[in-house]
């Protein structure tokens, strides 16, 4: 027996068919229908539409370079006092993070690291020289550093323009900035749940400058804690405008609470429906991002790989092979450190899709595309 689909869907699939944006009444019929199968067709089909048979991931190192913050996200479950908490700071110095980067090998195409507003180590003092470092050593590889949140303070910290704090960077090596700190732009929410970090404005202003300079983004959304349905589909519009005014987002990454050993705790745990429905939405909503990440670290292997038949076509990264991320560990993720690309190609083409290994800015590599010989690249 076929099911019969949800009539409320109908005009807004064909609006999606038409290349009309959604709105944010559209946006609330598809979190709120009980017709999942039909929600997951249409936005597999407008996957389809931007990638084909393509799911992306990327051979990566991940760092959490330090845990000293204090921008007191009342979600954060990472972040560390260094005088109230000494035993649990991790603050590498910049030795260390080239060590890490090295010891991957030279079979990667992506570093991304992001910390805390440590002001130990969130300056340029520190950045600077060790981004030269990486692109002297490993210049094959991209860097995907920080999150807006970081580099506004940074340009607090310097008291400099956004525009000449991302000149220095872009001109030291910065490929992409991580899509973290956007949590939820709804400003009477985002004042409940982060009231110490950049704010919605100046998030969206720092990736709008971005593009403008020609250095690639991503872009999150915190969902799950004490958020309405209306506030996530305000942040979808805000950043399918910034899209259209300051073009560069590549991807937008849906990131699950993770209640564990922060002060929303009460807020508990989103479910595999809240997720893939999450997944769905985001595709429908945002009709100017080409990709829709499913990353695992977040919402688990298995959940992931079903978000590829709700509107997902990626999966980041390898993360390496060892301990470094703090952020979602210390929340509670049950996820691993890493995945073996092997995995990926698995699990994507399983899901009846075709793995492609890229980089930070969706370059293509065969899977097993070799970077130079160890001769080539200077001491
Ligand atoms: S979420 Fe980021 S900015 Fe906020 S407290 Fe944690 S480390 Fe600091």
């Amino acid at each position: 027996m076929a099911f019969a689909m949800d009539p409320a869907l109908l005009p807004i699939e064909r609006k999606v068919e038409e290349g009309i944006p959604l709105s944010i009444e559209d946006g609330l019929t598809l979190f709120r229908t009980p017709d999942i199968h039909n929600l997951g067709r249409m936005a597999r089909a407008a996957k389809e539409r931007k990638s084909g048979k393509k799911v992306f991931y990327v051979l990566n190192r991940y760092i959490n370079s330090t845990n000293v913050c204090y921008a007191g996200c009342k979600f954060c479950s990472f972040a560390v006092d260094e005088f109230k908490e000494q035993d649990r700071v991790v603050r590498m110095p910049a030795d260390v993070v080239m060590t890490k980067a090295l010891e991957t090998g030279l079979n990667f195409n992506q570093i991304h690291i992001v910390g805390g507003h440590d002001p130990r180590q969130l300056s340029l003092d520190y950045w600077l020289p060790l981004m030269r470092r990486f692109k002297e050593r490993l210049p094959h590889v991209q860097l995907s550093l920080f999150t807006a949140a970081e580099i506004e303070y940074m340009c607090k910290r310097h008291r400099m323009s956004f525009a000449d704090m991302i000149a220095m960077l872009k001109e030291a090596g910065l490929d992409n900035v991580n899509g973290g700190g956007a949590e939820i732009f709804a400003e009477e929410t985002r004042k409940k749940i982060c009231p110490g970090k950049v704010n919605s404005e100046n998030w969206l202003a720092i990736h709008e400058e971005l593009h403008r300079q020609g250095v690639a983004s991503n872009a999150t959304m915190l969902y799950g804690h004490i958020e309405s349905l209306e506030d996530r589909l305000d942040h979808l519009v805000r950043l399918r405008e910034s899209q259209r005014r300051s073009p560069g987002f590549n991807a937008f990454i849906p990131l699950a609470f993770h209640p564990d050993g922060n002060e929303l705790n009460d807020c508990g745990w989103t479910t595999g429906l809240d997720d893939i429905r999450m997944f769905a939405v985001a595709r429908l909503m945002l009709d100017n991002f080409d990709h829709i990440k499913a990353y695992w670290m977040i919402q688990g292997l298995k959940v992931c790989q079903v978000a590829l038949h709700f509107g997902a076509d990626d999966m980041d990264g390898t993360h390496g092979s060892t301990d470094e991320e703090m952020i979602y560990h210390s929340a509670g993720t049950q996820s691993g450190q890493y995945v073996d690309d092997r995995e990926f190609r698995r699990l994507i083409e399983q899901a009846g899709y075709e793995p492609v290994r890229r980089n930070s800015t969706y370059d293509e590599f065969p899977h097993d595309w070799s970077p130079p010989s160890p001769e080539m690249v200077p001491a």
